[in-house]
């Protein structure tokens, strides 16, 4: 593996992850078009949104504590910005683009940031009210190092309608080319979670033909994502965080009191299977998502290697302690302690011939995608085949999503509704 971050882009975005970056005076970041650091409720915090050499989209820590002390400063000079560290140019790199309905209101005069954001190249929505672990009386069971209940008010407004976001969706696809959202959701009593959503989905899904997202907690009645399935939803992700039982007890607690570790394991496992079944042209994925950095890299491996045996795909946060939450005195982890995680990341997934890199269009800044950890592959070359499947599996849903994409938009013009996905068992 390429050690120096000069030369290895996951490398470097894994160790902005967990150093953050400062600020020179020379940056103007929102004058020069770039994004500006907002507080939305995606969980682990939002920071500078950059792009890396290579085109690795990240979102680097700026406003935490530990980042007060990075290595890392990004500079402006005269035509771009770039990395240093030690006054040492490290890497050249682009300001993520703030579109134009950024600065925009909805017709019902919301800022159209306080509905959804782009985080990378996709949108993503959080719907509904605030997590319910937040507000509970008379102590909150919120998972330690999650940042949702602060941020409420703050950049994201608590109530969305199906047509506010909707306009915000349209926006994003004609002005920034978007081809997923993605929508998240707490816990709330009675699992009614996916109820809220499957209201914006079948819209979103009706009007763009877009690929769409769900992660919330495990739902009950698996046959729910059954349901979704048929609804042309395209990936469910569910995010225990640890997979060290005690440890997920000790920072989960509501989620360890309401579901328990053995119910997401399920659903991810359940949600998998269902790839096998149904019309299998529309792409479906399974996700479990982690955080490396709040149980040993080993337990992580263990995650990972559990997760991709079952044929779902792992997503691996990278754990930031954000300004405010219980764990903000928490010392974020050691870039060198999880390379081996992401280095598993990568083989686990190729050996087991899933398909990492297939969707179209989609940049992830919140965290490093199976794909980009091939850069910490000893030999990445030797998967050259599922290399190959990856490709021409990404170049037939690229035509897929593109032919979705015009018949919503010609019907919907027409003001019919284009025919939900058929499925077949
Ligand atoms: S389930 Fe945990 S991580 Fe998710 S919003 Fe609630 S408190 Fe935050």
């Amino acid at each position: 593996m390429e050690t120096d971050v000069r030369r290895n882009p996951a490398l470097l975005k894994l160790e902005l992850y967990c150093s953050g970056i400062r600020l020179d005076d020379s940056c103007h970041v929102a004058e020069d078009g770039g994004r500006a650091v907002l507080r939305t409720r995606a969980g682990l915090g939002s920071g500078l949104e950059l792009v890396l050499p290579g085109g690795l989209w990240t979102n680097v820590p700026v406003t935490e504590r530990f980042a007060g002390a990075s290595p890392y400063v990004l500079h402006r000079t005269l035509d771009h910005y770039e990395i240093r560290r030690d006054g040492e140019a490290i890497a050249p790199v682009r300001l993520a683009p703030r579109p134009a309905w950024y600065d925009r209101t909805t017709s019902s005069g919301k800022p159209m940031t306080r509905i959804g954001t782009l985080q990378g190249t996709y949108l993503g929505i959080y719907p509904a009210r605030v997590c319910e672990y937040w507000t509970e009386k008379p102590e909150r069971s919120n998972c330690h190092f999650c940042s949702v209940g602060l941020n409420l008010g703050a950049d994201d407004d608590p109530e969305k309608s199906v047509d506010e976001v909707m306009e915000v969706v349209h926006a994003a696809v004609e002005e920034s080319r978007i081809t997923y959202v993605d929508f998240n959701t707490g816990h709330y009593e009675g699992e009614t979670y996916l109820d809220i959503l499957e209201p914006y989905v079948r819209r979103v899904k009706r009007e763009t033909g877009l690929l769409v997202g769900v992660q919330t907690p495990p739902h009950r009645d698996l046959t729910r994502y059954d349901a979704l399935r048929r609804l042309g939803v395209n990936r469910v992700s569910f995010c225990f965080e640890i997979f060290d039982a005690a440890t997920f007890r000790r920072i989960c607690p509501g989620k360890a009191r309401e579901y328990g570790l053995a119910r997401y394991l399920d659903a991810v496992q359940y949600c998998a299977a269902l790839a096998r079944t149904g019309n299998r042209t529309i792409p479906w994925v399974s996700n479990g998502e982690i955080i490396a950095g709040l149980e040993p890299a080993t337990s992580s491996i263990a995650a990972i290697d559990w997760i991709t045996s079952i044929g779902a795909i792992p997503t691996v946060c990278v754990f930031r302690p954000l300004a405010g939450t219980d764990m903000e005195d928490a010392e974020p982890p050691r870039a060198a302690d999880l390379v081996p995680v992401f280095r598993r990341l990568y083989d686990a997934c190729m050996e087991r011939g899933l398909p990492i890199g297939a969707a179209p269009g989609v940049n992830v800044s919140l965290v490093l995608l199976p794909e980009e950890c091939r850069w910490f592959s000893d030999a990445p070359r030797r998967h050259w085949r599922n290399a190959l499947r990856t490709r021409a599996l990404r170049a037939g849903l690229t035509w897929r999503l593109r032919r979705d994409m015009r018949r919503a938009r010609r019907l919907t013009r027409r003001g019919e509704s284009p025919r939900a996905p058929r499925a077949s068992g």
